[in-house]
C-alpha cells in the first residue's frame, strides 16, 4: 500500500462543512488501504485576518510575535479535521510544526525549512494513525514558532512528502489542476495532464498562483510526485485526475510551448540619463539589495552621449521604498530623472520545448505587433520568453498568444 501526503488549501477548509468534504475524501483514501499525512492550511481569509490584527496593533511589530499569531490559523484547522475524521470512525491525531518537529532558520514570516525529524511521526502512520499536520508552520532552533512565506502550507506539503517518502502529494485546491493559462482569462484553456518540474517552477515563478514555487523547488529537489486535483469534484487522488507534477522524462506532449503565466505584482521604474561610467548599477541595484527589494526585469539603453537609461521592475509593494531609495542616493547617481509605473502587466510563455525550437520569440513579437501591443522589456530564460507591456492589455496579450501558440482547447 502506497503513502499519500493529502495538502488541503484555505478554500477547501474554509467552513465547517469544507473540511467535512475534505475529511471524506481523506477517508476514501484511508478505505483504499493507504497510509496517509493530511496537512492543512488555514480556513480561506483567517490568515488575512490574523495579520490585520498584527497591523492593527502597529504596522511595524516583532516577527516572532508575528508568527505566534498568523501561525494559528492552521492550528485550528489540524484539530477540526481530526476531529472529522474520528467523526468517520477513523483513527488520527493533529500535529503543529513544533510537535513533529519540522525545524527552520529563525527567517520570521519567510523561514526556511532547515530539517524534519519524521521518525515518530512515521511510526504513527505506519501503526494506521492519519496524522494532520499544520501546514506553513514550524520551529526555529531558539524555540520560535515560524511561518514560511504565503501559500507556505505547499511547501510544507511537499517537505513533508520527501521526509516521509511519500509515494506521492496530492494538493487539494479550488481548481481542477494547472491549466495552459488562467482559465478566467480564456475559457479555451486547457488542463494539462502532466507538467515537468522545471516548466511548473518557470510558471510558478512567472504569476501562475496555483503552487507556491519554494514547494516545486523542494518537489524537484526531491523528486517528489506532486499531484494538483480539485476539492470540488468526487474524484480522488488514487484516480489520477489532476496534473501530474513530474520528471521531465515522463511527460510525454511534445510542445514547445506548455504555458501562459501573467504577472501584476510589477511596477516599472526608469532612471533617465544615467551617467554611463562603471558602478553605477552596483550603485542602484546594491541600495535596493540591501533593503530587501527584489529587482526583476532589468534594461539598459545603449549610450553614445555618455548617458544611458535603466529601466527594471520591483514588486508593487516595494515601489514606494525604491523611489525613496533611489531619490536619497541621487547624488550618487546623477540621474535627471526617476519614472514610475504600476500599471504593467509580467507576460510569460513557458515551454521546454524552447530550448530547441527557434522563432519562439519571433512569433511572440508578431503577435504583440498584430495586436498593436507596445512592448516595454523583454526576458529571457532558457525555457522561458516574458514581455512587459501595459497591464491594459493583458487579456488581450495571453488570449492571442493561446491562440498563437496553438494551446486552444479544441
Ligand atoms: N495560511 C497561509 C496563507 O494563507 C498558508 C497557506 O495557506 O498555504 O498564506
Ligand atoms: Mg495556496
Amino acid at each position: 500500500m502506497a503513502l499519500f501526503v493529502l495538502k488541503f488549501g484555505g478554500t477547501s477548509v474554509k467552513d465547517i462543512e469544507r473540511i467535512k468534504n475534505a475529511a471524506s475524501k481523506v477517508a476514501a483514501e484511508a478505505k483504499l488501504g493507504h497510509k496517509i499525512a493530511v496537512v492543512v492550511s488555514a480556513m480561506a481569509g483567517v490568515t488575512d485576518k490574523m495579520i490585520e490584527y498584527c497591523n492593527g496593533i502597529s504596522p511595524v511589530h516583532d516577527m516572532r510575535e508575528h508568527d505566534a499569531v498568523v501561525s494559528t490559523g492552521e492550528q485550528v484547522t489540524a484539530g477540526l479535521m481530526a476531529m472529522a475524521l474520528q467523526q468517520r470512525g477513523l483513527n488520527a491525531r493533529s500535529w503543529m510544526g513544533w510537535q513533529i518537529p519540522l525545524c527552520t532558520d529563525s527567517n520570521h514570516n519567510k523561514a526556511r525549512i532547515t530539517d524534519i525529524n519524521a521518525a515518530s511521526l512515521r511510526d504513527r502512520i505506519e501503526q494506521g494513525e492519519i496524522a494532520v499536520i499544520a501546514g506553513f508552520q514550524g520551529i526555529s532552533e531558539d524555540q520560535s514558532i515560524t511561518t514560511l512565506g504565503r501559500g507556505g502550507s505547499d511547501t510544507s506539503a511537499v517537505a513533508l512528502a520527501a521526509a516521509l517518502k511519500a509515494d506521492r502529494c496530492d494538493i487539494y485546491t479550488d481548481v481542477d489542476g494547472v491549466y495552459t493559462t488562467d482559465p478566467r482569462i480564456t475559457s479555451k484553456a486547457h488542463k494539462l495532464k502532466r507538467i515537468s518540474y522545471d516548466e511548473m517552477l518557470e510558471l510558478a515563478s512567472l504569476g501562475a498562483k496555483v503552487l507556491q514555487t519554494r514547494s516545486v523547488e523542494m518537489a524537484m529537489r526531491h523528486g517528489v510526485s506532486v499531484q494538483v486535483l480539485s476539492t470540488f469534484t468526487n474524484a480522488i487522488g488514487s484516480e489520477y485526475p489532476g496534473t501530474l507534477v513530474t520528471n521531465e522524462e515522463t511527460t510525454m506532449e511534445q510542445r514547445t510551448v506548455t504555458g501562459i503565466a501573467y504577472s501584476l505584482n510589477g511596477a516599472k521604474i526608469t532612471l533617465i540619463d544615467v551617467a554611463d561610467t562603471p558602478g553605477v548599477a552596483a550603485i542602484i541595484f546594491g541600495a535596493l539589495a540591501r533593503a530587501g527589494i527584489n529587482v526583476d526585469m532589468i534594461v539598459q539603453t545603449s549610450s553614445e552621449s555618455g548617458t544611458t537609461s535603466i529601466t527594471f521592475t520591483v514588486e508593487k509593494n516595494d515601489l514606494d521604498r525604491s523611489l525613496h531609495i533611489l531619490e536619497s542616493e541621487r547624488p550618487k547617481i546623477k540621474y535627471t530623472n526617476l519614472l514610475a509605473d504600476k500599471d504593467i502587466a509580467k507576460i510569460s510563455l513557458v515551454g521546454l520545448g524552447m530550448k530547441s525550437n527557434p522563432g519562439i520569440a519571433a512569433k511572440m513579437f508578431e503577435t504583440m505587433a498584430e495586436k498593436k501591443i507596445n512592448i516595454q522589456a523583454i526576458e529571457t530564460s532558457e525555457i522561458s520568453i516574458s514581455v512587459l507591456i501595459s497591464e491594459e492589455y493583458t487579456e488581450l496579450a495571453v488570449r492571442a498568444l493561446h491562440s498563437a501558440y496553438g494551446l486552444d482547447k479544441s
